[in-house]
């Protein structure tokens, strides 16, 4: 399985309604995709999505990380030659992890087809379902409650509601979700570090009061707070998730040591990939912290790849594998199945991606 040829493009796929955080607002899904061929006739798939305000990254940068750094380390190697080829990848630049994500994941596709199983399967997993939240975008009250109203109508059993604007109108917007929806339906919150460390203790103290029933609140502080994030987790009585304060193992393990969670979400486009990311799982579970799995804005490509290692590993816990619920079509054949909450995994070799529909190679 020699690494023949590493071909780059890009794929747009447009979304049913604009997805808006405390941090931005996008459209459409537009990611770089990664094929790598090998000699024998096989491509591995990978996708990375141009997640500026979280991980620096463009499409430009994703390119010119793969192109001119990572894909000449790499051709010519042994696809299956799992060990050595992470940690080319890993050492061949800094930073960029969702460019190093997507050639892992495609390493990954290649190292299961070899095996002639699906990529769970090859990792160690036996059930191929999975069930996954749905994001609602923060707006208007209203606009949110309507929106919550539809993901539960199309048989979303759990919403992941973006906060993180404004106090008063954030827990306006969570009651009225609640009231809308029922007591049946599981609620998440994510304010996208959002909130001082003032703010974020009001608010939880609030919720609670309140009895809304929070799951849990992802990352409500700045990243970089650790020292809030502890103080807030020692008070609340809902759970607190770290998301964009845990990219890599070693901050996994810092957040772990702190006490500064006590969930992680793990995204591969964080971690670098599924290597990184199966670290993580191992240290969550020797510390006895659950983890979600989440996804950034992409196709069902790496979102496909990111539903296998949740497959594989019962640490995680919390499913946030919506990215292609929130696209108008799937422009992938074959892969992994996203039907509203339900993921179904293709029990085809690898990712067991047959065809990408709208990808368009880089000249
Ligand atoms: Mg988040």
């Amino acid at each position: 399985m020699q690494i023949e040829r590493i071909e780059l493009g890009e794929l747009k796929v447009p979304l049913h309604t604009p997805f808006k955080t405390s941090l931005r607002t996008v459209d459409a899904v537009h990611d770089v995709v990664v094929r790598i061929h090998t000699k024998s006739g096989h491509i591995g798939y990978g996708e990375a999505p141009p997640t500026a305000v979280i991980t620096g990254e463009t499409r430009a940068s994703i390119r010119a990380a793969v192109e001119e750094y990572i894909a000449p380390k790499l051709m010519g190697r042994d696809a299956r030659a799992m060990e050595d080829n992470q940690e080319i990848l890993h050492a061949a630049i800094l930073g960029n992890t969702s460019a190093k994500a997507a050639i892992d994941m495609a390493l990954y596709d290649l190292w299961a087809q070899s095996m002639v199983v699906p990529l769970y399967r090859a990792l160690g997993g036996s059930s191929g379902t999975l069930e996954t939240d749905l994001t609602i975008s923060v707006n208007s009250v209203e606009e949110m409650t309507r929106d919550a109203v539809i993901a539960v109508e199309r048989g979303f059993h759990v919403l992941k509601v973006k906060l993180g604007l404004d106090e008063a109108l954030d827990i306006a917007r969570v009651q009225s979700i609640r009231q809308a929806v029922g007591e049946d339906v599981v609620v998440r919150l994510d304010a996208n570090q959002g909130w001082t460390l003032k703010e974020a203790l009001s608010i939880t103290d609030k919720l609670d009061g309140l009895g809304l029933n929070i799951e849990l609140i992802e990352q409500p502080l700045h990243y970089s707070d650790l020292h809030g994030m502890i103080e807030l987790t020692r008070v609340s009585r809902i759970p607190i998730m770290a998301d964009e304060s845990v990219f890599s193992p070693a901050q996994a393990l810092e957040v772990i040591r702190l006490r500064a969670a006590d969930i992680l979400n793990i995204k591969l486009m964080k971690t670098g990939g599924i290597y990184k990311a199966l670290q993580i799982t191992s240290l969550a579970k020797m510390h006895g912290i659950a983890c979600m799995i989440g996804c950034m804005l992409e196709s069902s490509i790496s979102v496909g790849a990111a539903s296998h290692l949740a497959a594989a590993r019962p640490i995680i816990q919390y499913v946030d594998l919506d990215g292609p619920s929130l696209c108008k079509e799937n422009p992938v054949v074959g892969g992994t199945d996203f039907e509203e909450e339900r993921i179904t995994l293709n029990e085809t070799p690898g990712l067991g991606i047959q065809e990408v529909k709208g990808f368009v190679a880089y000249e």
